[in-house]
């Protein structure tokens, strides 16, 4: 929306109260980065919260009270602030839900109700990683469950029963030029977890720093201390970052560890990859942090 907005010449001020923009996605050492491509979009971002807003004349809005007693003048107020299931119909027909808020399934998309399947952005699913109970309302979750769903209803009783193996939970944004991705667990929620987790940043280029438009590529890992298994992984960057991260998600369903990641043959021509890809070069710091 900011972006957008930006396109068509209204000033744009983002109101954040929590860890910072994007922090379910981004851990705090790579934010700044996103927080200056916005700046440097003439974006402007408060550390502050919205409590309420001044209408003028006719209900328009006119300005938001912020909690540090600032009034922003504004004229259109957008509200982003995160994504709930809606499952007041399934929970009034006695459909539970789980932790998440959102409503509990088996493995083969059944309710606690006979006959009753669910899918898509009102079930919680399974992370792969660790096994816990998550809400990742995302297309492919969508889909994926969707199928699952749709296929054991139509077969109920009949044949065997298929089964969602769950997500890594991977996901991208633009911000302006700037690619934002990441998948798997932040260092914080592998940490809450229970994992004794470290993570390592670096930065490298997209391709062959000599060749016209290459661009320096942040990549983050997140790895178990002591086997060195990859845990989550996050790549910024306004060229090959989006795409990179799609390279470690079958890493994740597989449990890789960075040892065996740095050894991969992952493509070297000079106008697509450096010689030594930016995942390669993380692999590898993060290999030397791991102690067995
Ligand atoms: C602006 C936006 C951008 C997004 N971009 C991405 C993206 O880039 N990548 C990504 O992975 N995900 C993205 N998503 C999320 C993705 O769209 C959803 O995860 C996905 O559409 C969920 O599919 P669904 O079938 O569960 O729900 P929906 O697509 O919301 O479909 C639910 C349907 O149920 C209907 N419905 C609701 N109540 C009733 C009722 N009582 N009776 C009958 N019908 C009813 C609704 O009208 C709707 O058609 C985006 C979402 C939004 C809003």
């Amino acid at each position: 929306m900011a972006e957008a907005l930006r396109a068509r010449g209204v000033r744009v001020t983002i109101l954040e109260p929590g860890p910072g923009v994007l922090h379910t996605l981004v851990d705090d050492d790579l934010r700044p980065l996103v927080e200056a491509v916005l700046q440097r979009h003439g974006v402007i971002v408060r550390r502050e919260r919205a409590v309420g807003l001044d209408d003028g004349p006719g209900g328009a809005v006119r300005s938001v009270l912020t909690d540090r007693g600032e009034r922003i003048g504004c004229q259109l107020v957008v509200l982003a602030m995160g994504i709930e299931p809606n499952t007041d119909l399934a929970v009034a027909a006695k459909v539970r839900p789980g932790d998440t808020g959102a409503l509990a399934v088996d493995d083969c998309m059944r309710t606690n109700l006979p006959n009753v399947w669910a899918c898509g952005d009102c079930v919680e699913v399974r992370r792969v990683i660790d096994g816990k109970k998550v809400y990742r309302p995302l297309a492919p979750t969508a889909f994926r469950t969707a199928r699952v769903a749709g296929h054991n209803a139509a077969r109920r009783g009949r044949g065997q029963p298929k089964a969602f193996p769950g997500v890594v939970g991977a996901a991208a944004v633009k911000v302006f030029d700037l690619e934002v991705a990441g998948a798997g667990l932040r260092l914080d929620e592998a940490r809450d977890g229970g994992f004794e987790a470290l993570a390592v940043t670096v930065r490298h280029w997209s391709h062959v720093p000599l060749l016209p438009g290459a661009r320096p590529v942040h990549v983050r890992l997140v790895v178990e201390r002591r086997r060195g298994r990859l845990l989550g992984a996050t790549c910024l960057g306004e060229r090959g970052a989006a795409l990179r991260t799609d390279v470690l998600v079958p890493l994740l369903w597989d449990g890789w560890t960075v040892d065996r990641i740095r050894d991969l043959d992952l493509i070297y021509t000079p106008p697509f990859a450096p010689s030594l890809d930016p995942l390669i070069v993380a692999a590898n710091e993060a290999a030397k942090r791991v102690h067995p």
